[in-house]
């Protein structure tokens, strides 16, 4: 509750950034990340992308390569929780292909306990009554357990994988989105409070480049790049508190249109890839993640 009061004072609209560590296995390679501290993070700025030199960028919180799942979950779970007192969430997952979106929503590829995302941890919302808890999938579908809702998950991600390519991995050409609705009753009042949450893991954020590819997979780049930027557009006018909210330019913004602004919270986690050859995605990560902000 509490919380909820600091919330409403500074805007209803977060953004932490992540930083994945090096993937195990590679050879030592330079950071493009200079200096981490809570919420504000350096980074290293070649010459071919403007003035050498270091630039930072602001957040209600960064996570560096050391932060645990269960650390990171932490910093979700006020918001979540804010869910069972009638408000709809929207978390995002944001970032280039490869930076660690899929692993803060959902996890490493072999879960184990300790790896679970937030996706698995928020369904563990406590004295939810047996009807309370429903996933849509492709339809609206009750479950009655966390295992109900891995089931679902599991999936969720098998249909994403489906028309998998060595070329065209879905997972960075769509969006995936879990959206639970929490309907809760206060003992006191008798007043039925429903609640909505989105997690959506977004498409990869990276710029196509357009003498690689051609034809269907070139439109549904650019229909990608669309509607991530549709999807800043909005958050940026709730952030400035803009009396026109674009929700109109991509079907994923009228989709969560009810979900975003108004009294509805959303978090946004900005994922960067630490190598120096991911510097040109960082940059324009964190480009991004200033607009919202
Ligand atoms: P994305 O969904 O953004 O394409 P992934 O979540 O699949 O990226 O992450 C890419 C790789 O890096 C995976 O092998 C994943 O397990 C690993 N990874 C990502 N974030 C972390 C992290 N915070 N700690 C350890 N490994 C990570
Ligand atoms: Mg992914």
């Amino acid at each position: 509750k509490l919380y909820n009061q600091v919330q409403d004072l500074k805007g209803s609209i977060r953004v932490y950034c992540r930083v994945r560590p090096f993937s195990p296995g590679q050879p030592n390679r330079s950071s493009n990340v200079a200096h981490i501290e809570e919420g504000n993070i350096t980074i290293v700025v070649p010459s071919k992308y403007g003035k050498e030199g270091h630039k930072s960028f602001n957040f209600n919180k960064v996570f560096g390569p050391a932060a645990t799942q269960e650390e990171v979950f932490a910093d979700t779970q006020p918001l979540i929780r804010s869910v069972l007192d009638g408000y709809n969430v929207c978390i995002f997952a944001y970032g280039q292909t490869g930076s660690g979106k899929t692993y803060t929503m959902s996890g490493p590829k072999e879960l184990t306990e300790e790896g679970l995302g937030v996706n698995y941890r928020a369904l563990e919302i406590r004295n939810s009554s047996r009807e309370g808890l429903n996933v849509p999938d492709a339809n609206l579908v009750p479950v009655a357990s966390t295992s109900d809702v891995m089931e679902l998950m599991d999936i969720g991600h098998r249909n994403r994988a489906v028309g998998a390519t060595a070329l065209n991995d879905r997972s960075s050409r769509s969006h995936s989105c879990l959206t639970v609705h929490v309907q809760g009753k206060d003992l006191a009042s008798g007043a039925v409070l429903r609640g909505c949450m989105h997690l959506v893991d977004l498409a990869g954020s990276e710029r196509v480049n357009k003498s690689e590819v051609t034809g269907d997979r070139l439109k549904e780049a650019q229909h990608i790049n669309k509607s991530l930027s549709a999807l800043g557009d909005v958050i940026a006018s709730l952030a400035q508190k803009n009396a026109h909210v674009p929700y109109r330019n991509s079907k994923l913004t009228q989709l969560l249109q009810d979900s975003l602004g108004g009294q509805a919270k959303t978090l946004m986690f900005v994922h960067i890839s630490p190598e120096m050859d991911a510097i040109g995605e960082t940059i324009s990560t964190l480009k991004f993640a200033e607009r919202v902000a």
